[in-house]
């Protein structure tokens, strides 16, 4: 049997599958934990205590692990994200590096034969300056986190005042041909919940699909509030009321439900974490960028894997060392349970 980085996914080594039968399919790589930004729902707006740069790892290590999961267990989706991942230098390079990741030809997916779906989630700050190198550097797309069309609002929700920055870096999305691009919006009630409808509408009129995501217990500060989720259920009767949906099939291994808009102006999301987890169906992993490998956002426990690339593990100890750690994947995380344990780190330390 051939060894090394070239050896391709053999059938005594399946793809990698969790102890409840779900495939892993999907990375998602922290690139850097600091921020431009300082949304309230995320991190304080003093106080985080930045990796120092030493133990971040190098787009060479990123890359080397990205590829020991393509090729050895068929992933076939790499998403990028932060902290803000735009805020490390030479970006496009990683991008370039990991665009050449190719899904093995026996992979047990519908890409095999074919480049690794690489996506970017970004706040959009700087995209308008840097679209294009993404785009000519392979990235193929992109999310755009906006939380409120309210310039006011925007400087309170994100402490910054780059409304028009991030809707220039939308527009620039678009412009650079990403396809598709999305708008994640968070939405917290009190906050921005009276938005709701703007947001799709805004969707609608740009032609991106707007994702609402649920507000999930993973704030730096441990503000969450039960009280301050707005459910699924709610956003998708508030959107309807104005302009009438109809659901998509099944969303598979998405974290989103999907609705198309009768009217035929494109299709509007919800990731309802909170409401509707949709464990059953995950088959993401994470890197974050300090080299520690999770099976999911809430998990409490890490897997060393920096630790291991350099003290010279072979890809052998590499592939051992994820096949273990996705052994101990449990069936799903039980927020709203008495037995919720909030992880050591938050959204931004771990790469949302
Ligand atoms: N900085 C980039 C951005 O904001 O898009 C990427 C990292 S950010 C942690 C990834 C996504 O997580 C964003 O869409 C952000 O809105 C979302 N997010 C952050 N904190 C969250 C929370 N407590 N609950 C739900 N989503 C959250
Ligand atoms: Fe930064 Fe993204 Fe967190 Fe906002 S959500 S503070 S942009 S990492």
């Amino acid at each position: 049997m051939p060894t090394g980085d070239s050896r391709r996914l053999q059938p005594e080594k399946p793809a990698l599958i969790d102890p409840f039968g779900r495939t892993v399919r999907d990375l998602r790589i922290s690139v850097t934990d600091r921020c431009n930004f300082r949304c309230t729902y995320c991190m304080p707006e003093e106080g985080m205590k930045w990796l120092p740069r030493q133990e971040v790892l190098s787009y060479e290590e990123i890359r080397r692990v990205a590829k020991v999961c393509v090729d050895r267990f068929g992933v076939d989706g790499i998403r990028l994200t932060g902290g803000e991942p735009t805020v490390r230098a030479h970006l496009p390079v990683l991008i370039s590096r990991l665009a050449e990741l190719k899904v093995p030809d026996d992979a047990d997916s519908p890409r095999a034969g074919k480049p690794i779906d690489l996506a970017l989630t970004t706040n959009g700050a700087t995209l308008a300056l840097i679209a294009d190198d993404l785009r000519r550097a392979g990235l193929a797309r992109i999310n755009v986190s906006l939380d409120t069309l309210d310039q006011e609002k925007f400087r309170t929700m994100t402490r910054r005042d780059d409304l028009h920055r991030v809707l220039e870096g939308i527009d620039a999305a678009i412009a650079a041909g990403f396809d598709p691009v999305k708008v994640n919006a968070v939405v917290q009630r009190g906050v921005n919940d009276d938005e709701i409808v703007a947001l799709a509408a805004f969707g609608r009129e740009k032609r991106v699909e707007v994702r609402f995501i649920e507000f999930m217990p993973l704030d730096a500060q441990g503000h969450w509030l039960n009280e301050a989720v707005v459910g699924q259920d709610e956003i998708v009767s508030t959107i309807a009321a104005v302009y009438p949906l109809e659901q998509l099939p099944a969303r598979g291994a998405a974290p989103a439900d999907r609705w198309r808009y009768l009217d035929g102006k494109g299709t509007v999301g919800v990731i309802p974490t909170v409401t509707k987890p949709f464990c059953g169906d995950c088959d993401r992993v994470r890197l974050t960028a300090d080299g520690q490998f999770r099976t999911c956002l809430f998990a409490t426990d890490e897997f060393d894997v920096r630790g291991m690339l350099r003290s010279g593990a072979t890809d052998d100890e590499l592939e051992a060392l994820l096949r273990r750690a996705v052994g101990t994947k449990w069936a799903g995380h039980r927020i709203g349970d008495v037995a919720f344990v909030r992880p050591r780190r938050s959204m931004s330390q771990i790469g949302g």
